[in-house]
């Protein structure tokens, strides 16, 4: 009999999961997700899971090694930047082949009025000139990097699977939820928030982008924040069916 081959699948996202589920299908293979230990109560995926950090490149690497890893799916959000690159230096160091999985970025369509910007700071810093005295602003970026809007004169609302830390904007309201979030329900958030401006990341996929569509459909302008650039050379797909086939053939 064939020894299983171990693939680590670095995750947090549905398509970490997607990808755990599809890859556990096929014969000798034995999938170990990787979680980072952020979210309190995280969705699990299927198969094996390992919970926190790995010490960095060197510490993930050693994990390589010690748990002989055939091949790495870095299916982390488009955002851990941290993650991903520990991921391409370790995967190089140790000659352990890496895919990276990430979902197409959204892209605006007729009636969005999106301002894109390059970091959570550059959104702090685009909103004055967007928002009304006694502005509101509906914030989704998630728990980190608050801290860049706290000198930010509005009313905010913060939507976030588990509570933020401070420094938290003087003026806030907390929105704890986990998507999937469905039209519908966007739509009511907005009609009940009436924010002047909705700030996301450019996550990109499926579970997160109704409020887009709110958004536009009522006029509300977007800060977009960009996604930060991937390692050089890093081989990358789009779909969990690409990145079972790049992985196992
Ligand atoms: P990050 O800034 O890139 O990572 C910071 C550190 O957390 C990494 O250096 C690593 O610690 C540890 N880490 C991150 N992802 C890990 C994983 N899958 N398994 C083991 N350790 C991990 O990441 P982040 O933005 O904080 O995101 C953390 C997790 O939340 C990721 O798994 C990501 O997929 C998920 N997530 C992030 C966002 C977002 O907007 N950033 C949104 C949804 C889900 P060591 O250096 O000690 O190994």
């Amino acid at each position: 009999m064939t020894p299983a081959r171990t693939l680590l699948v670095l995750g947090g996202t549905t398509e970490g999961r997607a990808a755990a589920a599809a890859l556990a299908e096929r014969p000798a293979v034995r999938v170990v997700s990787s979680l980072a230990g952020a979210v309190r109560a995280p969705s699990l995926p299927d198969g094996a899971v390992r919970v926190g950090g790995f010490g960095g490149a060197d510490g993930l690497a050693a994990y390589l090694c010690a748990e002989r890893v055939s091949a790495v799916l870095d299916a982390t959000h488009p955002f851990a930047s941290g993650m991903t690159a520990n991921a391409a230096a370790a995967c190089a160091t140790t000659g352990v082949p890496l895919v990276v999985l990430r979902r197409p970025g959204w892209t605006a369509g007729p009636g969005d009025r999106w301002h894109r910007v390059g970091s959570v700071a550059g959104a702090a810093a685009a909103l004055p000139a967007l928002l009304p005295r006694d502005g509101r602003v509906l914030l989704t970026t998630g728990r980190g990097g608050l801290a860049r809007f706290a000198g930010v004169d509005a009313a905010f609302w913060i939507r976030s699977v588990d509570p933020p830390e401070p420094p938290l904007p003087a003026r806030h309201t907390l929105l704890l939820d986990r998507g999937p979030f469905g039209l519908d329900a966007e739509r009511a958030l907005l009609d009940d928030v009436c924010p002047h401006v909705l700030v996301t990341k450019d996550s990109g996929g499926a579970a997160t982008a109704p409020k887009l569509t709110a958004a536009r459909e009522r006029g509300v302008p977007v800060v977009v924040v960009d996604r930060p650039p991937l390692p050089a050379g890093v081989p990358v797909v789009s779909t969990v069916d690409d990145a079972v086939t790049r992985l196992l053939g």
